[in-house]
């Protein structure tokens, strides 16, 4: 009868404590007054309890599973509509700057026309004069033209180098953008997929949760919640596995793992305050 007396789990924290009181098991255990038959149906109902916990537990890491995979979905579809975003305004950002470069270019030209137009008049104009200095006036407008043009073409030469360069960054963007938009649509269909494909096994799951929870008796229930909810992988209830925790994998004594698979009170781990269950009761539910 000794063995079967609960040795309270040490207590390592505030949830834990907690954890071991809410489920603390003196009432149903260390009860002396115990006949065997009774014990016989405590033992059934500790192990019910176990399975209906671990069945939970189950139920909901599914749960989690679906939100987790779903969770990261429009995060990724919102960050590829930003790129998206960013990419359309730079390429017309550089088109416009092109479309300004090419004017420029182009009333370059047009000036140089001009100037040559000019100077095929002074050049005319100077067979016909009546005096050197009206031929020198001529001449040096003939120059200054010749200066212009020089100027244009040297303007002509930077504008079509940076045309160069933005028609080049264009056609990068462009293929930048192009590669975003296709990992944009797979990961929105993704992202349809999931939701319509998830929406309805989230529901059921949800509704098989609320149901479990019913046979679970309410402080029990508590403290499984705030045990899932504390825990970084939302597991409350796991599994020994390898000699240790299937919550923090720490070292169980084989004493402890056996209590464990008698099944006669609910055992949790001294250290992360998990409850645990032995790995032939967990395979029984998966
Ligand atoms: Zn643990």
């Amino acid at each position: 009868m000794a063995k079967s007396v609960a040795k309270p789990a040490e207590t390592n924290g505030e949830d834990i404590n907690k954890a071991a009181n809410v489920i603390g098991t003196s009432e149903i255990v260390e009860n002396p007054a115990s006949k065997e038959h009774e014990r016989d149906e405590i033992d059934i109902s500790i192990e019910k309890k176990l399975i209906a916990l671990y069945t939970l537990q189950q139920n909901d890491s599914k749960i989690d599973r679906i939100k987790i995979v779903r969770g990261e979905l429009p995060l990724e579809v919102e960050d590829l509509e930003d790129d998206v975003a960013g990419l359309e305004t730079r390429i017309d950002n550089y088109i416009q700057e092109i479309e300004l470069l090419e004017k420029q270019v182009s009333d370059k030209q047009q000036s140089i026309k001009e100037s040559q137009t000019l100077i095929k008049r002074y050049e005319e104009q100077q067979n016909n004069v009546r005096n050197n200095r009206e031929y020198d006036a001529l001449t040096k407008e003939v120059e200054f033209q010749s200066l212009e043009i020089q100027l244009s073409e040297k303007r002509i030469r930077e504008f079509s180098a940076q045309l160069t360069m933005r028609k080049e960054e264009v056609e990068s963007a462009q293929n930048e953008l192009n590669d975003r938009r296709n990992d944009l649509e797979a990961k929105r269909s993704e992202l349809t997929d999931i939701v319509a494909e998830t929406e309805l096994e989230e529901k059921e799951l949800i509704n098989k949760s609320d149901q479990q929870q019913k046979l679970i008796e309410e402080r029990l229930l508590v403290a499984y919640k705030r045990i899932r909810k504390n825990a970084r992988n939302g597991l409350a209830v796991v599994p020994v596995e390898r000699d240790a925790c299937g919550g923090c994998f720490s070292y169980i004594p084989p004493q402890r793992q056996l209590d464990i698979k008698l099944h006669k009170k609910i055992i949790v781990c001294e250290f992360c305050g998990r409850i645990l269950v032995d790995k032939e009761l967990a395979d029984s539910i998966q």
